[in-house]
């Protein structure tokens, strides 16, 4: 059934679109199934729980950290981690460039951006994300590189709604890769959509899906 749904939406799939198989509370039998069918990029929201399946699994796979990043638990990842979704702060940014110079690396980010109309506590509001790119602090961290901006849309049936949120996030990240680049700044993916609103991304411009439920069907319970 995995490599079923796996395939079925890779074929949907633009060429321009990297699907993120989203692995959380998932055993490792599930992930060698889509591992087996080819699959390398993998997500996990939890940063001990992508850490152990790591460990344990085969070392060309990607991880992506795609959940809340708490600051004390980075050093877990960043010897790693391929590509960290959720940066929501210059103080978590700072953690991550001082620990990925522990392993002499550049760590990959992507800013997350708070475009959902309900009541959410993730994610930085645009113009802030404008005002940390711009920051002097910003550019001393050279062991980072923003490479793009996360979005979560609101939980609603709504697909205008969810349109619409895809969409102000898109024109922003439009807006901001062409007129920034620094050395720890050069903007080529745009990850929103999940699975239910994945078709609706991409035809807001998404570059990066992160897709759970419809690969390996619904967790047992809600993270
Ligand atoms: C769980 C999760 C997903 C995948 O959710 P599905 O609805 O199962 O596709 C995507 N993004 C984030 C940030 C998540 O936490």
């Amino acid at each position: 059934m995995i490599k079923k749904n796996l395939h079925k939406i890779t074929e949907s799939l633009p060429s321009q679109v990297t699907l993120v198989a989203v692995t959380k509370t998932k055993p490792n039998v599930d992930i060698i199934q889509a591992y087996e069918a080819g699959h390398r990029d993998f997500g996990e929201n939890k940063i001990q729980e992508m850490q152990v399946k790591h460990k344990d699994l085969p070392k060309d796979i990607r991880w992506h950290m795609i959940g809340h990043v708490q600051r004390n638990k980075v050093k877990y990842m960043a010897e790693f981690v391929h590509l960290i979704h959720g940066v929501d702060s210059l103080k978590l940014l700072k953690e991550i460039n001082k620990q990925a110079k522990k392993y002499n690396r550049v760590i990959k980010c992507l800013l997350q951006a708070r475009i959902a109309q309900e009541e959410t506590k993730f994610g930085l509001p645009l113009n802030e994300i404008k005002s940390l790119i711009e920051s002097d602090e910003f550019i001393d961290l050279q062991n980072i590189k923003i490479s793009g901006l996360m979005g979560m849309a609101s939980f609603t049936d709504n697909q205008n709604q969810i349109r619409e949120e895809f969409n102000s996030l898109s024109n922003f990240y439009k807006d901001i890769k062409n007129t920034t680049e620094t050395s720890n700044l050069k903007l080529d993916t745009l990850s929103m959509g999940m699975s239910a609103d994945y078709p609706i991304a991409i035809e807001e411009g998404s570059t990066m899906i992160r897709v759970g439920s419809a690969i390996f069907g619904l967790r047992n319970y809600i993270t």
